[in-house]
């Protein structure tokens, strides 16, 4: 799961900010001071970082820089003042964007999720010998064994993941359940496919926004399961 910073004095902004980046599947952490985030930013590894400008203990700009100086993470600056931020970009501290207060907790939600994949795609390239299967907003990545949708992490069991890959791997292929399941399980099929199903199922519940249409794997009635590409 992505981990998300959020270094913010004001308590209610902070809530919010984390209620709505949870509802979109992120695990979110609050500082409510400069030195304490920046700590906090040094010491784990988040995917993002919400940072506001006016902090006790430290300012944004300094937590900004000084974060810069020894991580890649991107950085959301936030600010109540326009000024400020004018001021953020001719310092070229290294932020990755900028948001003025008041903000919609949803146009926030956008632009981490913007941000992250961007930061994903950037990062992938840069490890070539990851072995990665990307297919509109699924991202399998066979080398950490770790799936995305739309740059968020999904959890994935061992037998989930293999069955996913196999498939996402032979698209436009037809494959029956007894099929499926003598290669993922590597045992002879005896009549009851139920486990094979089971896992299509929980699959499905992680990468389809809409289950009862799914955009990856179709059911096909009687035969079996196909991956469309
Ligand atoms: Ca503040």
């Amino acid at each position: 799961m992505s981990r998300i910073l959020i270094i913010e004095d004001e308590e209610s902004i902070a809530d919010l900010e984390k209620d709505y980046l949870e509802l979109s599947g992120f695990d979110v952490q609050i500082e409510s001071r400069g030195d304490s985030g920046l700590e906090a930013a040094l010491h784990t590894d988040f995917d993002l970082i919400v940072l506001d400008l006016m902090l006790p203990g430290m300012d944004g700009f300094e937590v900004c820089r000084r974060i810069r100086e020894k991580r890649d993470v991107p950085i959301l600056m936030v600010s109540a003042k326009k000024d400020d931020i004018d001021k953020i970009r001719g310092l070229g501290l290294g932020a990755d964007d900028y948001m003025t207060k008041p903000f919609s907790p949803s146009e926030l939600v956008a632009r981490v999720k913007a941000h992250m994949s961007r930061y994903q795609r950037l990062v992938g390239a840069g490890q070539k010998t990851n072995d990665i299967i990307e297919i509109r907003g699924l991202k399998i990545d066979k080398t950490a064994r770790r799936v995305y949708i739309d740059g968020v992490e999904k959890n994935f069991t061992t037998k989930e993941f293999d069955l996913l890959t196999f498939l996402a791997e032979n698209p436009n292929h037809v494959f029956s359940k007894d099929e499926l399941f003598r290669r993922i399980w590597n045992m002879e099929a005896v009549g009851d496919n139920a486990t094979v199903t089971v896992h299509i199922k929980k699959i499905r519940e992680k990468i389809e926004f809409d289950t009862s249409k799914p955009q990856y794997i179709e059911t096909i009635w009687g035969v079996g399961y196909r991956f469309r590409i």
